[in-house]
């Protein structure tokens, strides 16, 4: 059986090995899916609600373990690991079964269609069988586990394959369902590379993907050949844009802690920041010198590290290339700007001002931690460069003046935008969360992040037997009279 070696990004230190689903073994984990899947279902909102609420307990009572297991594969902070994975987790184990029964009940709908009167009808809501999770190596318990929960409350079962870096928490995670009563089969997990994705995708009845652009377009080509729905979040190039009037002390600690925290590897990071010119030159002190007092290196005890590890190998390589494509270009690296000697795989927190969109720090998702700043004449200038991305995912305004930061919102081309926060918005479960252009195809979050775990059925029913309907055959000139007449009384006024 061939198995995964998992690391320590931070440390060097080999975590454990695990085995691999091969891709020819995914059909019969799809198999073994399919046949729990009608009694998790028949379980109704209130029994499946059951077992995920005792999964949230007991997930809080194992908080340490998880968040143990999770910088242990990653490299991140305790912190990042308590308060973005755990945190999200334990919320999500609570929403999803309090919201299913409200966002998935039968919907009456009326209609003014003459043609159709007097029928009743409804929208209702089935789920729809075995569900494919497919995560990043960035958030393994948010961004695996985490989606795999909502259509666990709608009631499918679900097969999450992990990134092959970071498997753990999703077994772990595995072993808390069954310990809180999971059926058997309900939830199961396919260590292993892009080729276990990829069988995945041919065996399932809906794939939701989270990874970056180029493997999102892979998958939707995979997922043609079945006629398989697929909801895809991608890449970002988060732009945050400080307006003159800001509070320029919170926009700097924003702009700081949305770039370096998770190292950076967060979709919606803030990648990129254009300040408007009168306020320039302090916001760019500002966050050199927070930037410089940050605290970089391997998890420790409670509150010792700020910025954790680089993940994933071939990432320090893209952090390096954009940091110094910039400076060759003429950018001022005003601190860090190199890889961290000494054990473990880090990338010094940097700031990089001057920049500007020749340069790839701008134009490409650095997934590192980096900060590069811009200057603009003004929030024209500011929304203009926003918007000159392949990318749509989030975005942020800093100003004082509220309408004035809503209405520069309202002109970003991006999924989320928040005024005088950063990427806060995913913490709302209630709203939607996804990406425009090159970012996705779809939610998640909101009711349509819950309605697409589901098949839409939409019911009629006819209450009344008429003794001659108007479209059933034979048709004759009478009935082509009536048919005419009625489209002139009913569409026709002010038509003519
Ligand atoms: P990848 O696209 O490299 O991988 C994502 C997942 O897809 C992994 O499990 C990977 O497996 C798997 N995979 C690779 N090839 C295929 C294939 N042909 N068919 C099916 N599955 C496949 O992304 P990363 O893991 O590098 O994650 C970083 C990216 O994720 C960034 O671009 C980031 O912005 C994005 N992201 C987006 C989020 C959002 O909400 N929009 C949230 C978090 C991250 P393996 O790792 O084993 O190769």
């Amino acid at each position: 059986m061939a198995t995964i070696s998992v690391e320590n990004p931070a440390t060097g230190a080999h975590v454990r090995d695990v085995e691999v689903t091969p891709p020819d073994a995914v059909a019969a984990l799809v198999a073994r899916a399919r046949s729990a899947q009608p009694g998790w279902e028949a379980l109704g909102y209130e029994g499946r609600g059951r077992i995920l609420k005792r999964a949230q307990k007991w997930l809080i009572e194992h908080a340490d373990e998880v968040a143990d297991t999770i910088s242990s594969e990653t490299g991140k902070t305790r912190e990042d690991a308590m308060l973005v994975e755990v945190a999200y987790g334990a919320n999500a184990l609570g929403f999803w079964p309090k919201k299913a029964p409200k966002w998935l009940a039968d919907e009456k709908v009326h209609t003014f269609n003459p043609f159709v009167l007097g029928r009743r009808m409804v929208v209702r809501y089935r789920p729809l069988g075995v569900v494919g999770v497919i995560g990043p190596w960035n958030y393994p318990l948010v961004n695996s586990v985490g989606d795999a929960i909502p259509a666990l409350a709608a009631g499918n079962a679900v097969i999450v394959k992990p990134s092959e870096v970071t498997p753990l928490t999703s077994l772990l995670f595995e072993r808390g369902l069954h310990e809180s009563g999971l059926p058997d089969g309900v939830f199961q997990v396919a260590v292993g590379t892009g080729e276990t994705g990829a069988a995945l995708i041919d065996e399932v009845d809906m794939v939701m993907f989270t990874g970056s652009t180029r493997t999102g377009r892979k998958v939707m080509e995979r997922a043609a050949q079945t006629l398989t729905p697929v909801s895809l979040e991608l890449g970002g190039k988060d732009p945050m844009i400080v307006l003159a009037d800001a509070d320029l002390e919170r926009a700097a600690n924003a702009a700081v802690y949305y770039s370096m925290q998770n190292g950076g590897q967060t979709c919606i990071s803030i990648e990129r920041v254009y300040v408007e010119a009168p306020v320039y030159d302090e916001f760019v002190a500002k966050v050199t010198e927070k930037t410089k007092a940050l605290r970089q290196g391997p998890p420790g005890a409670a509150g010792t590290v700020d910025v954790g590890a680089m993940t994933f190998p071939p990432q320090v390589e893209i952090v390096e290339r954009h940091v110094q494509q910039a400076r060759d270009a003429g950018a001022r690296v005003t601190t860090g700007g190199h890889v961290r000697a000494g054990t473990g795989r880090f990338y010094e927190p940097t700031v990089i001002a001057d920049v500007d969109h020749s340069m790839t720090a701008m134009t490409e998702e650095t997934f590192g931690p980096t900060l590069p700043v811009m200057k603009v004449a003004d929030a024209e200038e500011a929304i203009r460069q926003a918007n000159d991305s392949p990318y749509g995912l989030g975005a942020a305004v800093f100003t004082k003046d509220l309408a004035k930061g809503e209405r520069v919102a309202r002109r970003i081309d991006a999924g989320a935008v928040c005024v005088n926060d950063a990427a806060l918005n995913y913490l709302a479960l209630e709203l939607p969360m996804g990406g425009w252009k090159d970012s996705g195809m779809g939610v998640r979050h909101g009711p349509a992040g819950l309605r697409k775990y589901t098949h839409q059925q939409a019911l009629m029913v006819t209450r009344f037997a008429p003794k001659r309907e108007i479209h059933y055959f034979p048709y004759n000139a009478k009935i082509t009279g009536a048919i005419t007449r009625g489209i002139e009384l009913f569409y026709g006024r002010g038509h003519r």
